[in-house]
């Protein structure tokens, strides 16, 4: 399952957050997830919770925030509006070509931890951007 090593490295990549600000454990991780990247949220938190059961961080939420990818039109300079996973094979107002942008986020956006014993008083921070 692709999902399953996509919720992998998520999780690696917040652990690596957990411990440069020396959080006790994970409770809340959210992600971008673009319309290419061809990931399934539903499967993505899925796979999140078999990963997190029963350790350290069993209940932490991953929040998937999706970015759908847009065709637009250089022409027309606007976005055409597609159903849900159709693309449309030329502008339908002018008969051009179009463009497509956007939809390849994989981006870890904001991490929330339990502080741990002496450390910063603050539970949520911001992860750096990846990739
Ligand atoms: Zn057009």
């Amino acid at each position: 399952m692709h999902e399953l090593s996509i919720a992998q490295e998520v999780l690696a990549a917040s652990d690596r957050v957990l411990v440069e600000h020396g959080g006790a454990r994970l409770l809340r991780v959210r992600v971008a997830v673009g319309e290419l990247t061809a990931i399934e949220p539903d499967l993505l938190r899925f796979a999140w919770e078999a990963l997190t059961a029963g350790g350290r961080d069993a209940g932490c939420e991953l929040e998937v925030e999706w970015h759908p990818a847009l065709q637009r039109c250089p022409a027309c300079r606007t976005d055409k509006p597609r159903g849900e996973r159709s693309w449309l094979p030329f502008c339908p107002d002018c008969g051009g070509a179009l463009q497509v942008e956007g939809g390849q986020e994989l981006d870890l956006l904001q991490v929330e931890l339990e502080p741990g014993a002496g450390a910063e008083p603050v539970s949520r921070m911001e992860a750096e951007r990846r990739g």
